[in-house]
């Protein structure tokens, strides 16, 4: 187990895990139950390429904790990914779930490829291949995916049916984030960016910033591109977006339709006519009122973190802050941060909602989903805050040990067997 922390990212979780767990005075023996992953499963995935050649791909799963439910969490194709990235995102689902009182243990899978790179053939055998190999350790009770980087409700329909046509009949719950024509939620593609955009209001209320604030996006992917719509809508002004073929800033404001749907056609922001071009880095440091990381982890370091010129920092990544980049916000202290578990939450809140209405065979509509997942962004966005204030602690630490403090508590009642 210890080899997971050769990854950075993972020792970034532990790092925070081991903060939090100070905080909250966990003894050895509850801190080493709570912290380490139960099952780590990885697997090689053989796929036919189209030029004829067989391929090897390596994937993997990470199912944290098996206290509270199923495992919940997403699957990401990216050429970065092994086993200790996939761990860190997996322990960062367990707090996020328990943070906002769903029912499941955190979980994430990977498979390390360039998805950029392969064509949709290749992309259907190499799910498909995974989605077999994972068989004996997935279900609707066992373990459920959902999209992450790379993969979408395309991905997540191949996965549906591998699974089904292996059970002999339709089980829609085995993943969620699918097409809404097979079973997936209304809401679900949008979720996880429009809950963005509601912390995202609330905290520029309570700051009592204007409604029209200056917003940047860094990543402009499913969370990215919803976030700043969403926003936009509000009436804020997107005043710079990046993806991974560079950045555009324009501090009057860019047109968030045109940019949608440059984005749809291209699938990058390249080309778009209006706004600066600059570098990633350059981007997350430019004036602005909110800044929001929407792509991959640790992109804000300590040197980066120095250089911020934002009033609220929405982390809408997973891990975008390194800890050492953490410890110079609250050095300074002028950052209002909505922590990535409570801010990119919306995602698998409406995941719950869809699991829970395939198991029903009863759907609701994008008014009922709306309604329910703002109400429980709402509460847990007081409840951090509240935590904060009367713990004297920052954000991070607050939704950290809400979290945490939920699975100590039901790894406790349940008891250690034998
Ligand atoms: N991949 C998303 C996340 O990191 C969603 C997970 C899910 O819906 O299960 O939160």
């Amino acid at each position: 187990m210890k080899v997971l922390l050769q990854n950075p990212t993972f020792r970034m979780a532990c790092q925070q895990f081991d903060g939090a767990a100070d905080f909250l005075g966990l003894d050895a023996s509850i801190r080493e139950r709570v912290k380490w992953p139960k099952r780590l499963i990885s697997v090689a995935v053989p796929v036919k390429l189209d030029n004829g050649d067989v391929k090897v791909f390596e994937g993997h799963r990470v199912q944290h904790h098996l206290t509270l439910g199923p495992t919940k969490g997403g699957l990401r194709f990216s050429p970065s990914v092994d086993i200790g990235e996939v761990a860190a995102l997996a322990m960062w689902m367990s707090w996020k779930c328990a943070l906002a009182g769903l029912p499941y243990g955190g979980a994430k899978g990977g498979i390390a490829c360039d998805p950029l790179r392969m064509s949709p053939r290749e992309l259907e055998a190499l799910t498909r291949r995974y989605t077999v190999e994972m068989i004996p350790f997935i279900g609707p009770h066992i373990d459920v995916m959902a999209p992450d980087m790379g993969t979408n409700e395309q991905t997540m329909a191949w996965m549906y049916d591998t699974y089904s046509t292996h059970a002999g009949h339709a089980v829609p719950s085995i993943v969620t984030g699918k097409p809404v024509s097979i079973g997936g939620s209304m809401g679900r593609r949008e979720a996880t960016g429009r809950g963005v955009a509601f912390v995202t209001s609330r905290a520029l209320e309570i700051l009592k910033m204007p409604a029209d604030s200056r917003i940047i996006v860094q990543g402009f992917g499913n969370v990215g591109s919803y976030a700043a719509y969403g926003l936009a809508k509000y009436g804020a002004k997107i005043v710079g977006v990046g993806d991974r073929t560079g950045a555009l800033y324009d501090p009057n404001g860019l047109d968030v339709e045109k940019l949608f749907v440059h984005f749809q056609t291209h699938a990058t922001l390249e080309n778009f006519p209006q706004g600066e071009r600059m570098t990633n880095e350059e981007l997350l440091v430019q004036s602005c009122d909110v800044l929001i990381p929407a792509a991959t982890e640790r992109v804000i370091t300590a040197e980066i973190a120095a250089k911020l010129q934002c009033r609220v920092l929405a982390e809408a990544a997973n891990g975008p802050t390194t800890f050492e980049a953490d410890a110079v916000l609250k050095q300074r202290g002028d950052i209002f941060v909505i922590p990535d578990v409570l801010c990119n939450a919306g995602g698998v809140i409406v995941s719950y909602f869809e699991w829970v209405q395939d198991l029903q065979n009863f759907f609701w509509t994008e008014v009922e989903v709306f309604d329910k997942l703002y109400r429980i962004l709402s509460q847990t966005f007081d409840q951090v805050l509240k935590e904060a204030r009367q713990k004297n602690i920052d954000h991070r630490t607050a939704a950290l040990t809400l979290g945490i403090q939920k699975v100590v508590d039901a790894k406790k009642i349940r008891g250690l067997f034998p």
